[in-house]
């Protein structure tokens, strides 16, 4: 492991050797920590943000024994062991308004599903399962004791942890915290990403494009998948290759921010111009990775603000922000646990080209037939076709040590619909 406040060794970052992916990750992990800084808000709006500190319930969540079914409370004592038993209707519980009465012997009490168990009851009947006859009802055997009661505490004990910090809040934890009667809950604050463009080629959408020019759509791809994990976001436009305003663009994006994602200016020839740079500016390693799209990739610190480089080619930033930023902004956000997108096997149905020593990730769409779940790759797949990236519902993520893959053979899938 590399130990905290040092930059990836040189060696690693420029050997002729590539970084394999998982390598790459765990360096990246190893080094981010969560920033620090928490607001309390109201409910409603916690909802995608991370909470800062434990929920504590102070109360157990049902707070009384009560019924899960429409039907009759009763004593399970006063049931005949074999053959039916007559009881008494004595009243009724409805869900918020109980049975105040006494329940006698031979009685049981009308309850509605959510109806506080009436004291002198230990078990509920389900409506369809008696017979009534005016003001009593027929109970037939084998009724189990307790039976359709929802317990007191089942769901949240008082003095339990509801939710731990770390957990990022979704509509589940919004009810859960609401079931307590908490109004308000303390979250971290946002992180803070910078973003910029690197590229004399460069055009910014809105103005016409010239010759042998390309509009920057990076900016675009990295402010979706950045506003979906929930950061703020600092935009400073197409910077273009020019040391002075490379440093420029630097320095004020490491001033504002946590992080700095930048795209472009990191491969061969590029590199060397930005890494003078960068010695002057922080500590930042030049990697190459043994993936395809994405090999070269720049990370380390300028400043305060730990620094993203992506590669220039579309689909290769956003392979690489999937694979190494997301999970390391996660960890920034104080997300804890941080996990990586989940990946299982499917059978693949066309026939994939596949160089073997490097990961690579094949852009694909995970598909339902009669068979199970399948996956197709999408058309050309280079590192600058961003529209297979839009046919995509899925990275078909291939392991190092394969190589071509024949059609109908098991491959890794992983999604990336919606969880972002
Ligand atoms: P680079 O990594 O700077 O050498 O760029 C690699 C390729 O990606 C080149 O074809 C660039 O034109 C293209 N590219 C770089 N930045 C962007 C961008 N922001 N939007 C679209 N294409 C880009
Ligand atoms: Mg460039």
């Amino acid at each position: 492991m590399i130990p905290p406040g040092q930059v990836p060794p040189r060696a690693e970052a420029d050997d002729a050797e590539s970084l394999g992916v998982d390598r790459a990750r765990e360096i990246i992990l190893g080094r981010v920590e969560p920033v620090s800084g928490s607001e309390r808000l109201p409910l409603r709006g916690a909802l995608g943000r991370v909470l800062a500190g434990d929920v504590i319930s102070a109360m157990d969540v049902p707070g009384h024994d009560n019924s899960a079914m429409d039907g009759y409370a009763l004593h399970h004592a006063e049931l005949a062991a074999d053959g039916e038993t007559v009881l008494g209707i004595a009243g009724t519980a409805f869900a918020g308004r109980g049975f105040d009465g006494v329940v006698g012997a031979r009685q049981c009490v009308r309850i509605m599903t959510g109806g506080v168990i009436p004291a002198g009851t230990d078990t509920v009947v389900a409506q369809e399962a008696v017979r009534v006859e005016g003001m009593h009802i027929v109970v037939p055997a084998g009724q189990r004791r307790g039976q359709h009661v929802r317990r007191a505490g089942e769901d949240l004990r008082a003095g339990a942890a509801a939710l731990r910090a770390g957990k990022v809040i979704r509509p589940a934890d919004l009810g859960l915290v609401a079931s307590l009667g908490i109004a308000e809950v303390t979250v971290q604050r946002r992180l803070r990403v910078a973003i910029f463009s690197t590229g004399d080629e460069l055009c910014s959408v809105g103005a016409p494009l010239g010759r042998g020019e390309v509009y920057d759509s990076n900016r675009y791809t990295l402010h979706g998948m950045l506003t979906r994990l929930g950061c703020d976001l600092l935009d400073l436009g197409v910077v273009r290759d020019r040391p002075d305003a490379i440093e420029a663009a630097f320095r004020q994006a490491a001033e504002n921010a946590d992080a700095v994602v930048t795209s472009g200016g990191v491969s061969v020839g590029e590199a060397d111009f930005v890494r003078g740079l960068m010695a002057e500016l922080g500590e930042v390693a030049f990697w190459k990775i043994a993936m395809r799209p994405g090999r070269p990739m720049a990370f380390g610190r300028i400043g305060g603000a730990w620094l993203f480089g992506l590669p220039g080619n579309p689909v290769a930033v956003m392979v690489t922000f999937y694979q190494f930023v997301r999970e390391a902004l996660l960890k920034m956000m104080g997300v804890s646990p941080t996990e990586p997108l989940p990946r299982f096997r499917v059978p693949c149905v066309t026939p994939l080209k596949k160089r073997r020593g490097r990961s690579e990730f094949q852009r694909g769409v995970l598909f339902a037939d009669d068979g199970g779940w399948k996956v197709r790759a999408t058309g050309a797949q280079g590192s600058g076709i961003l529209s297979s990236m839009a046919e995509a519902n899925c990275f078909i993520v291939i392991e190092p040590d394969r190589g071509d893959i024949e059609a109908g053979q098991p491959v890794e899938v992983q999604p990336f619909e919606g969880l972002i």
